[in-house]
């Protein structure tokens, strides 16, 4: 059974838990004002799990991106989506066409000759 709110037994996971919850009265709040959000997850977070709390967020104008960071010269992978309320954000979708090897990323792990 899925369970993306998690055991709510973990400070960290609590914590995320909180931040979601944050992050949804916040984009709420920036609908009034009608102003532009977007909302970045790796694309198997449990983030997108959660309908239940990110379905009044398609309320809105909603788009959504997913795409590889390999694409965008990167050497991971790391597929990611994006939502929120800009139009352009479909414009972003590129998936991994492979061919390459991709750096893998766990934990700290940096490669310094990447600058941000
Ligand atoms: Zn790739």
């Amino acid at each position: 059974m899925l369970r993306p709110w998690g055991k709510n037994c973990h400070p960290k996971e609590r914590l995320g838990n909180q931040l979601l919850r944050a992050a949804v009265v916040l984009a709420q709040e920036l609908d009034k004002l009608e102003v532009g959000w977007a909302w970045e997850q790796p694309s198997q977070s449990f983030l997108w799990q959660v309908q239940d709390l990110i379905s009044p967020l398609h309320s809105g104008p909603f788009y959504q991106t997913t795409f590889d960071w390999c694409r965008y010269g990167r050497k991971w992978r790391k597929r990611t989506t994006v939502i929120g309320r800009f139009p352009f954000l479909a414009e972003f979708n590129a998936l991994c066409r492979g061919g390459h090897e991709h750096l893998v990323l766990d934990g700290g792990l940096w490669d310094q000759t990447e600058s941000e």
